[in-house]
Protein backbone atom coordinates (compact mmCIF):
# COMPACT_ATOMS: atom_id res chain seq x y z
CA UNK A 1 0.00 0.00 0.00
CA UNK A 2 0.99 3.27 -1.14
CA UNK A 3 0.91 5.86 1.24
CA UNK A 4 -2.01 8.71 1.00
CA UNK A 5 -1.48 11.62 -0.96
CA UNK A 6 -2.42 15.34 -0.12
CA UNK A 7 -4.67 16.67 -2.70
CA UNK A 8 -6.17 20.50 -2.46
CA UNK A 9 -9.58 20.80 -3.08
CA UNK A 10 -9.57 22.97 -6.15
CA UNK A 11 -13.43 24.42 -4.61
CA UNK A 12 -12.89 24.85 -1.07
CA UNK A 13 -8.88 24.78 -1.09
CA UNK A 14 -9.81 21.76 1.79
CA UNK A 15 -6.97 19.10 1.98
CA UNK A 16 -7.68 15.86 1.11
CA UNK A 17 -6.27 12.82 1.33
CA UNK A 18 -6.26 10.25 -1.31
CA UNK A 19 -4.74 6.79 -1.57
CA UNK A 20 -1.65 7.23 -4.84
CA UNK A 21 -3.54 3.73 -6.60
CA UNK A 22 -7.33 6.03 -6.57
CA UNK A 23 -5.92 9.06 -7.76
CA UNK A 24 -7.09 8.36 -11.41
CA UNK A 25 -10.50 7.55 -10.01
CA UNK A 26 -10.90 11.51 -9.56
CA UNK A 27 -13.31 11.44 -6.47
CA UNK A 28 -15.06 14.39 -4.41
CA UNK A 29 -13.79 16.33 -1.71
CA UNK A 30 -14.51 15.59 1.73
CA UNK A 31 -15.23 18.83 2.76
CA UNK A 32 -17.59 20.45 -0.41
CA UNK A 33 -18.53 17.34 -2.14
CA UNK A 34 -16.46 18.81 -5.18
CA UNK A 35 -15.03 16.79 -7.40
CA UNK A 36 -11.34 16.93 -6.70
CA UNK A 37 -10.01 16.87 -10.77
CA UNK A 38 -12.29 19.10 -13.00
CA UNK A 39 -9.57 18.95 -16.08
CA UNK A 40 -8.91 22.76 -15.81
CA UNK A 41 -6.98 25.15 -14.24
CA UNK A 42 -8.00 26.63 -10.72
CA UNK A 43 -8.10 30.35 -9.84
CA UNK A 44 -6.16 31.43 -6.94
CA UNK A 45 -5.91 34.44 -4.86
CA UNK A 46 -3.04 35.19 -2.05
CA UNK A 47 -4.84 32.87 0.55
CA UNK A 48 -5.45 29.65 -1.42
CA UNK A 49 -2.11 29.71 -3.66
CA UNK A 50 -0.40 29.27 -0.17
CA UNK A 51 -3.39 26.65 0.87
CA UNK A 52 -2.03 24.43 -2.43
CA UNK A 53 1.57 25.27 -2.35
CA UNK A 54 1.73 24.01 0.94
CA UNK A 55 -0.03 21.37 1.58
CA UNK A 56 -0.56 19.79 -2.19
CA UNK A 57 1.99 16.68 -3.18
CA UNK A 58 1.12 16.65 -6.54
CA UNK A 59 3.73 19.19 -8.32
CA UNK A 60 1.80 22.05 -8.70
CA UNK A 61 1.89 24.23 -12.10
CA UNK A 62 1.66 27.95 -11.93
CA UNK A 63 0.56 30.47 -14.61
CA UNK A 64 1.21 33.78 -13.48
CA UNK A 65 -0.81 35.73 -16.16
CA UNK A 66 -2.50 39.09 -16.47
CA UNK A 67 -5.96 40.02 -18.64
CA UNK A 68 -4.00 42.93 -20.13
CA UNK A 69 -1.37 40.75 -21.99
CA UNK A 70 -2.51 39.62 -25.01
CA UNK A 71 -0.15 36.40 -24.83
CA UNK A 72 -1.28 35.28 -22.00
CA UNK A 73 -4.97 35.59 -22.86
CA UNK A 74 -3.60 33.71 -26.35
CA UNK A 75 -1.99 30.67 -24.45
CA UNK A 76 -5.21 30.12 -22.04
CA UNK A 77 -7.19 27.84 -23.82
CA UNK A 78 -3.45 25.68 -24.38
CA UNK A 79 -2.95 25.56 -20.06
CA UNK A 80 -6.13 25.15 -19.83
CA UNK A 81 -5.76 21.51 -22.64
CA UNK A 82 -2.28 20.59 -20.64
CA UNK A 83 -4.54 20.35 -17.31
CA UNK A 84 -6.70 18.17 -18.89
CA UNK A 85 -3.42 16.00 -20.41
CA UNK A 86 -1.51 16.94 -16.69
CA UNK A 87 -4.31 15.71 -14.18
CA UNK A 88 -4.52 13.92 -11.78
CA UNK A 89 -0.61 13.75 -11.70
CA UNK A 90 -0.15 17.22 -11.35
CA UNK A 91 -2.70 20.53 -10.57
CA UNK A 92 -2.93 23.29 -13.03
CA UNK A 93 -3.51 26.54 -11.42
CA UNK A 94 -3.57 30.85 -12.21
CA UNK A 95 -3.08 33.06 -10.56
CA UNK A 96 -3.99 36.67 -12.12
CA UNK A 97 -1.01 39.08 -11.69
CA UNK A 98 -3.06 42.30 -11.61
CA UNK A 99 -5.02 41.62 -8.91
CA UNK A 100 -2.81 39.63 -6.84
CA UNK A 101 0.15 41.94 -7.02
CA UNK A 102 2.22 40.84 -3.69
CA UNK A 103 2.49 37.08 -5.15
CA UNK A 104 4.04 38.46 -8.07
CA UNK A 105 6.62 40.33 -6.37
CA UNK A 106 7.16 37.66 -3.95
CA UNK A 107 7.81 35.20 -6.60
CA UNK A 108 9.73 38.17 -8.72
CA UNK A 109 7.75 37.59 -11.09
CA UNK A 110 9.19 39.91 -14.36
CA UNK A 111 7.34 38.84 -17.32
CA UNK A 112 3.86 37.19 -18.01
CA UNK A 113 3.02 34.54 -18.95
CA UNK A 114 5.26 32.72 -16.71
CA UNK A 115 5.01 28.97 -15.67
CA UNK A 116 6.30 27.61 -12.30
CA UNK A 117 6.50 24.45 -11.21
CA UNK A 118 6.16 24.23 -7.19
CA UNK A 119 6.86 21.08 -5.59
CA UNK A 120 6.59 19.99 -1.56
CA UNK A 121 6.37 24.12 -0.80
CA UNK A 122 9.44 25.10 -3.10
CA UNK A 123 9.87 26.44 -6.99
CA UNK A 124 11.27 23.63 -8.62
CA UNK A 125 11.22 25.09 -12.18
CA UNK A 126 10.09 28.39 -14.00
CA UNK A 127 9.82 29.34 -17.94
CA UNK A 128 8.54 32.85 -19.29
CA UNK A 129 6.63 33.15 -22.49
CA UNK A 130 4.02 31.90 -24.37
CA UNK A 131 3.56 27.74 -25.10
CA UNK A 132 0.88 25.87 -27.01
CA UNK A 133 -0.43 22.84 -24.68
CA UNK A 134 1.88 20.14 -26.18
CA UNK A 135 5.16 22.54 -25.00
CA UNK A 136 3.84 23.17 -21.59
CA UNK A 137 2.84 19.29 -21.24
CA UNK A 138 6.71 18.18 -22.41
CA UNK A 139 7.85 20.98 -20.01
CA UNK A 140 6.21 19.58 -17.09
CA UNK A 141 6.68 16.21 -17.74
CA UNK A 142 10.63 16.48 -17.93
CA UNK A 143 10.57 19.03 -14.98
CA UNK A 144 9.41 16.18 -12.44
ZN1 LIG B 1 -13.71 20.97 -1.43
Amino acid sequence: MSDPLHVVCPHCHAANRVPAERLADGGTCGKCKGRLFAGEPVELDAGSFDKHIARSDLPVVVDFWAPWCGPCRMMAPAFAQAARSLEPRYRLVKVNTEEEQQLAARFGIRSIPTLAIFKGGREVARQAGAMDAGSVVRWVQAQS
